[in-house]
């Protein structure tokens, strides 16, 4: 069996008494590696934990746009997010970006801002959200792109013109269970023409349940062992006749 990478999950997000089931079953299906993101202080910690005990686990911390105007959220949070990376010297930037559907993208912009810079600094890999932000997402990267040793593009749904942008930039994309929905046009497009080199595959369980697709495991959540089947789709996108 091949071995899977799910480049963008939240292992965190699990019940914890769920999480052995949870990576026992992904690993049967051939899931070893996973990119598991965090999203705000709150669970900045229980990720390290979770990379420091299961192998294949590589986190990365972030205030994702949706908590960044969040009252819960702590002020200093960008102080706890240095000194995270400056205590775990693998631990990537994520999830951070910009969400046009949710309030105060001018919040998102500082947030998100500031979180590139201190990714360029520690040379640390980003993990990006983009919903209907495009244009600003791209401005936002273009003076740090040579600065990040990586860029992914998480649940990317974007135009061909759109991603030709992100790939002068040197992003890769991650591709995940909206390949499912066959009126998900604009993934299954981005499915056909992503570069192999720039192409990764990922559940963010256990979130994204698909509208009319049974993506589901493990008593109704979205888990790791589904991305056998979001590769397998991919697959079929990119060669028809095979
Ligand atoms: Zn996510």
């Amino acid at each position: 069996m091949k071995p899977y990478h799910d480049a963008h999950v939240h292992l965190q997000s699990f019940p914890e008494a769920m999480l052995p089931e949870v990576m026992a079953r992904a690993r049967a299906a051939g899931v070893v590696r996973f990119g598991c993101c965090g999203t705000s202080p709150a669970d900045w910690d229980r990720v390290i934990a979770i990379a420091s005990s299961e192998p294949g686990v590589e986190p990365s911390c972030g205030l994702h746009p949706w908590h960044s105007a969040d009252p819960a959220v702590p002020e200093d949070w960008l102080e706890r997010l240095e000194a995270l990376l400056a205590a775990h010297p693998g631990l990537g930037v994520g999830e951070i970006g910009l969400d046009a559907l949710r309030p105060d993208l001018q919040a998102q912009m500082r947030a998100f801002a500031a979180q590139l810079a201190l990714a360029a600094r520690g040379n640390r890999g980003v993990v990006l959200h983009c919903v209907r932000a495009h244009g600003e997402m791209a401005a936002a990267l273009r003076p740090v792109a040579k600065s990040l040793p990586s860029i992914l593009l998480h649940a990317a749904s974007c135009s061909p013109e759109i991603w030709r942008e992100y790939e002068r930039l040197g992003a890769c994309v991650s591709l995940g269970p909206a390949v499912l929905n066959p009126r998900a046009t604009r993934v299954r497009e981005l499915a056909r023409i992503v570069p192999e080199d720039r192409l990764l595959f990922e559940t963010d369980s256990p979130d994204m349940a698909v509208n009319g697709c049974a993506v589901s495991a493990l008593g109704g959540r979205n888990a790791p062992e589904n991305l056998p089947r979001i590769i397998a789709e991919v697959r079929r996108l990119r060669n028809p006749e095979s």
